[in-house]
């Protein structure tokens, strides 16, 4: 579903990405993991084209992403992105978050994306809040939304940056949680966390970076008892 091949990123000397391979298939789950730095970000970033690539090629569902214009909107409703700040819409209703997309760029009626709106925040856990603003939720409930909203669009694949890193440790649960019975119902995801805990329950596959590669990859029970690499090794005594 999600497939790319000598993908190649610099900021001026630095080669962020380096011969990315990595292929998604549909209903997978991976979990990217690596030290700061490592290029995680710009991957899912080039993925939803926020990031242009120098080289190489990604694809999605067969079709080279576009670079522009109506088939670049059309890519991003394709690709949910779940950001580590919430990056919900301030001075719009939980409400108005979820619905204004499909209004938007799915070209629902009001009354139908409210209903489907509501139907995703019921799924999250939060409809009770509908009417609220942003500020008034606390910071698991407001990243829910965004999961919410992200699937308003009707996404291929979910991309989520760091989702929990910015949350109270109380809240860090109620969000994967819902990104764990997402991945259940055989949502396409790539997830770049910290989260083992999720990585064991939901990954079909670790992805780890370090320096702009793709160092190595694994199921996740293989991947935590028995990492290959020195640089795996270092990071897991790091953070186990
Ligand atoms: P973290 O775990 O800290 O989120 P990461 O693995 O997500 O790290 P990236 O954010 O992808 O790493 O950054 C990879 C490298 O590219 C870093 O050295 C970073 O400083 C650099 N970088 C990222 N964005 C830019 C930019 N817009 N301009 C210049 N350098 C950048
Ligand atoms: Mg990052």
């Amino acid at each position: 579903l999600v497939h790319l091949a000598r993908v190649n990123k610099h900021f001026g000397p630095l080669h962020v990405l380096q011969n990315i391979d990595l292929s998604v298939a549909k209903g997978e789950v991976v979990v990217v993991i690596g030290p700061s730095g490592s290029g995680k970000s710009t991957l899912c970033r080039a993925i939803n084209r926020l990031e242009t690539i120098d080289d190489g090629v990604i694809e999605l569902d067969g079709k080279a992403l576009p670079q522009e214009g109506k088939a670049l909107a059309r890519l991003r409703s394709d690709v949910g992105m779940v950001f580590q700040s919430f990056n919900l819409f301030a001075h719009k209703s939980i409400l108005e978050n979820v619905t204004l997309g499909p209004i938007k760029v799915r070209k629902l009626s009001k009354k139908q994306a409210t209903a489907e709106a509501m139907e995703l925040l019921e799924r999250v856990g939060v409809a009770t809040q509908a009417e609220k603003m942003p500020a008034q939720l606390s910071g698991g409930q407001q990243q829910r939304v965004a999961i919410a909203r992200a699937l308003a669009m009707r996404p291929k694949v979910m991309l989520f940056d760091e989702p929990t890193s910015a949350l109270d440790p109380e809240m860090v649960n109620e969000v994967l949680d819902v990104m764990v019975s997402l991945a259940k119902e055989g949502m396409t995801m790539i997830v770049v966390t910290h989260e083992m805990g999720f990585a064991r329950k939901a990954a079909d596959r670790v992805v780890f970076m370090a320096d702009g590669q793709i160092v190595e990859q694994a199921d996740p029970e293989s991947f935590f008892t028995n990492p290959q690499s020195e640089r795996a090794r270092d990071f897991l005594g790091k953070i186990l």
